[in-house]
């Protein structure tokens, strides 16, 4: 039996006490959409300090992969916790060396990789730009619009999927050239015939880019989402990563693929890149490879990887142990059991939403793979106009409701729940979506 879900409109009494103090000392630049104030997590479910029962659909943006809390995770740390928490990357320690032959094992190369450990997406992002130009001996890189790599001055000069995250921020790092992402709900450029749009951004690259504004041979990588996360939940078409591939081996330039959001399983494979069996150069991990321990990773080529000399780039807490022992475990859950539910549930909710489409005219789109899926509100089906204020009532009235759920893009709702998510639990959380949705509508 599934327990009430709202029994005092949030933010209740304890949860406003928290948010008053937060307001206080807290930094003003986090941006909140609803005022959920935690106490306990279990699995896909979390409730708040008033008692309030609610469904995750967001898993802390995509972070908590095995669920809250898993046991087997909670014991890792604990056992962990009493032998070391931290001795650096300053010295050697089994653990350390474990993540890193369990991520070679797993990563999108037939060459081994060389792993560098890190503690957040953006860090990783960072060790892939600086291996990038110093294995390569080039400068400038291409980027892509609606793209989020991180918010550190590197990443940042990649990030843009909202003006507000660069606003009174430049310069950032010079040298990052933006091209369109190639979205096949919105495409910007002409569709070649007998292709797609991802021809179209391969071909802007190479015929318009490249002899009129950005030589080919100062370009050290192309640093690409394989499926565009907070820029709206974007699935490329099939031909624009073999192209691309193509496109850098002919110009001898490095390949970098952000799997902060969509790796480790989520899509239903280890990683999103897989699903067009396209091989990367460097890959960059975060979000669900701890279970919510903070950890990142790049894992490159080791032709690429091996090229830095000791003292190239290093960190304190990289390989710390409480992260990698609950990564260690986070892999074997995923790896037995998981990432098959993520696919079988991913493709249920995906069919469902699709049903839903049917009967919601404000629904424009709705992709996805795996449990990474995004549902585009539109004004109208024609134009295609974003509905930006009728996708920030649907996320508002979910959270009233019993169901956490987050934006992303200029009017998408990203469905990204724990890999473990139930069948039971999905209909729950589809049930109070579908709701909103009709409430949104009305409105
Ligand atoms: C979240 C995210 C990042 C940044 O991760 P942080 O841990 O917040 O620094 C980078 N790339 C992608 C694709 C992301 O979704």
């Amino acid at each position: 039996m599934t327990s009430p879900r709202i029994l005092i409109p949030p933010p209740g009494p304890r949860a406003q006490a928290i948010l008053d103090r937060d307001a206080r000392v807290l930094s003003p630049s986090y941006a909140r959409d609803y005022p959920f104030v935690m106490e306990r997590g279990q699995g896909a479910e979390v409730w708040d300090v008033d008692g309030n029962r609610y469904i995750d659909f967001a898993a802390g943006i995509a972070v908590n992969s095995t669920g809250h809390c898993h046991p087997e995770i909670v014991k890792a740390l604990q056992v962990q916790a009493e032998k070391y928490i931290h001795i650096s990357s300053d010295y050697y320690h089994d653990v350390m060396v474990r993540i890193a032959e369990r991520i070679n094992a797993i990563a999108p190369m037939q060459e081994d990789a060389t792993i560098f450990l890190a503690n957040s997406g953006t860090e990783s992002v960072e060790a892939a730009l600086k291996l990038a130009r110093y294995a390569t001996g080039r400068r400038q890189f291409i980027g892509f619009l609606g793209a989020f790599h991180g918010r550190s001055m590197g990443s940042l000069s990649f990030t843009a999927s909202k003006a507000r995250q660069q606003e009174r921020f430049f310069p950032t790092m010079p040298g990052v050239w933006h091209v369109p992402y190639p979205d096949p709900y919105r495409p910007v450029f002409p569709i070649p015939p007998g292709g797609d749009i991802g021809d179209a951004v391969v071909d802007y690259i190479e015929n318009v880019l490249f002899p009129e504004a950005l030589p080919s041979d100062e370009v050290a990588a192309v640093l690409v989402e394989p499926i565009q996360g907070e820029g709206g939940y974007i699935v490329p078409p099939p031909h624009f990563f073999p192209r691309l591939r193509e496109m850098c081996n002919r110009h001898g330039i490095l390949l970098i693929v952000d799997e902060v959001q969509a790796g480790v399983g989520r899509t239903g494979k280890w990683w999103a890149i897989q699903h067009w069996d396209v091989e990367p150069d460097i890959i960059c991990i975060a979000k669900g490879i701890a279970s919510g321990v903070p950890m990142g990773a790049m894992a490159a080529r080791q032709s690429v990887g091996a090229k830095w000399k000791p003292g190239a780039h290093g960190n304190t807490y990289g390989g710390n142990p409480l992260a990698a022992v609950s990564a260690l475990k986070t892999l074997d859950l995923i790896e037995n059991g998981m990432m098959e539910n993520a696919r079988a549930l991913g493709a249920y909710m995906l069919a469902a939403l699709s049903e839903m489409q049917a009967r919601h005219p404000s629904i424009g789109q709705v992709r996805g793979k795996g449990l990474m899926i995004g549902v585009e509100f539109v004004l109208d089906r024609a134009t295609k106009a974003h509905a930006k204020e009728l996708r920030n009532a649907v996320v508002h009235r979910c959270f009233e409701t019993g169901l956490l759920m987050l934006g992303c893009g200029q009017s998408t709702i990203r469905f990204m729940p724990a890999l473990m998510i139930t069948q039971d639990l999905i209909d729950e959380g589809l049930a109070i979506f579908e709701s909103a949705v009709t409430h949104a509508e009305k409105a």
